[in-house]
């Protein structure tokens, strides 16, 4: 491994990764960085959570010159979420240097972006249709790019915005820079790449496994209409620090975290129909932690790195084998671990397979925890908290009242008492989840497999507006 110091990174870059945490670079970095420095053009593959933002971050913000006061760089990325938080870590990698980026999206008021651009930002991190909408109107003008970036290129690719992105490039200045990233390289990837970049090198990071190596990866059958309840009862059992639970649909998504903040867990649901507002709250509160759960369909949560997710659930099993992997991707980041549960209906397990295929992994099977379990996993909390109370808190006023009551009453029927106050008894709160249809795997679908772009209309639909195509067709 070599460290961010043996590169030749001029002193602010360095500062600022250091600043960072960062020390030494992950394999993508160690082997796109320097390419990238020399002004190649580079596609880089490798798995979420293997650090691809710096990968292209740090050579592009090197490359880049203070003292130009154009917009010299142009990062793509495909949902606000991602242009938000790619912004984020360009603003740090280049706060020694005086290098801003400013992140462009839709549902945001788009005055406040005009207005925001008069700021000269050297770097613009944005979404494909709010990008096309300000080129129209000319209030971004790409003449003076030097570095393209393409991030989550496939993810643009499954949400239908290649054509967009076409346009796009068709904009920039032909003697650029492009760089492409992506956690997987489909055909048409590859083609667009031939396409708009000169002589790219190729980088593929080749993982043993193609999913994140230190998450332990499990399957439970479960019938549709026992989900929720087997849900409720693991998170009582794994008591995570902060979890993800991917739903189906939008609708799927509501009714989870409803539900499950009826019985009385820390939950709140993302997706795409919520406005942006709150949408920044919600990821604002799972970020802080004063929500535990978050509930959200798989685009919602694309790409986002969250650090501390301890447990992904899979509450419905996702229709592409990629999206597995990236779901899975949310936990165990930056070297943690992490643990992934995926409910498999039993007319699902097909499907299970095809995901097994792609990853190359076993996924073990494990039996549904009983009732029973549940309570145990309560009682051991409780039971922790008592002797944490006992290790650290001070007690002393308390000793008095105990004295008193050991005169009425026996120590272990006390005890007992106590511990049963302090334990969360399992809820059954009826809570209203509408059944999802089984995913039926593509092999034993009757019609013949449709050509890629299909996928991506009906992945605009589940996630309606929020997604959908620019109009500049
Ligand atoms: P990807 O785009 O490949 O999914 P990210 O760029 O989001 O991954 O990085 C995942 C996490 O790893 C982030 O929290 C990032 O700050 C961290 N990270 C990136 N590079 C390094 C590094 N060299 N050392 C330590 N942490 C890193
Ligand atoms: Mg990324």
């Amino acid at each position: 491994m070599t460290t961010f110091c043996e590169i030749g990174l001029s002193q602010p870059i360095l500062r600022a990764v250091s600043k960072m945490g960062f020390e030494e670079m992950t394999p993508i970095q160690e082997q796109t960085i320097p390419l990238a420095m020399q002004e190649r053009d580079v596609i880089g593959q490798a798995q979420t959570g293997t650090g691809k933002t710096a990968a292209f971050g740090i050579p592009l913000i090197e490359k880049m010159d203070p003292e130009d006061e154009t917009i010299q760089s142009l990062v793509i990325t495909p949902t606000r979420e991602l242009a938000i938080q790619v912004a984020e870590e360009l603003n740090k990698i280049g706060q020694f240097k005086g290098i801003r980026a400013l992140p462009i999206y839709g549902g945001q008021d788009i005055r406040v972006q005009i207005r925001a651009l008069k700021n000269r930002p050297k770097i613009i991190v944005a979404t494909p249709g709010r990008l096309l909408d300000h080129i129209q109107r000319r209030t971004i003008r790409l003449h003076q790019i030097k570095i393209v970036t393409l991030d989550e290129a496939d993810e643009m690719l499954n949400m239908g915005f290649i054509e967009d992105i076409e346009t796009i490039l068709r904009e920039v200045p032909n003697e650029r820079q492009t760089l492409l990233f992506s956690a997987t390289m489909p055909k048409p990837i590859q083609n667009l790449a031939q396409q708009f970049m000169k002589n790219p090198v190729m980088i593929s990071i080749k993982a043993k496994e193609v999913t994140v190596p230190d998450t332990e990866q499990v399957y439970m059958e479960v019938p549709e209409k026992q989900k929720f309840d087997v849900l409720c009862r693991l998170l009582d059992i794994d008591s995570p620090n902060l979890a993800i639970i991917f739903g189906r649909t939008k609708r799927r998504v509501d009714e989870l975290s409803e539900a499950l903040s009826i019985r009385g867990y820390s939950a709140e649901g993302i997706h795409g129909d919520l406005t942006q507002a709150k949408r920044d709250s919600v990821l604002r509160h799972f970020r802080e932690g004063t929500t535990e759960i978050l509930v959200a369909t798989d685009v919602a949560a694309r790409g986002l790195d969250i650090p501390g997710v301890t447990h992904v659930y899979n509450f419905d099993i996702p229709q592409d084998p990629e999206s597995y992997v990236h779901r899975v991707g949310r936990t165990g980041r930056a070297g943690q671990s992490g643990i992934a549960t995926t409910f498999v209906t039993p007319r699902e397990i097909e499907h299970l397979k095809l995901i097994e295929q792609l990853i190359k992994r076993k996924i073990v099977r494990k039996p549904v925890p009983t009732l029973i379990e549940a309570m145990r996993g309560q009682q051991h909390i409780a039971m922790e908290k008592l002797l944490q109370t006992v290790g650290k808190e001070d007690t002393h006023p308390y000793k008095k009242l105990a004295e008193e009551l050991l005169e009425e009453t026996d120590s272990v029927s006390l005890l007992s008492a106590a511990l049963k106050l302090l334990t969360k008894e399992p809820d059954m709160t009826p809570v209203n989840i509408t059944a999802e249809a089984p995913l039926r795997s593509k092999k034993s679908r009757s019609k013949p497999k449709k050509p890629s772009g299909s996928r991506s209309a009906s992945h605009r639909k589940r996630e309606g507006k929020f997604y959908k195509k620019s109009k500049y067709k």
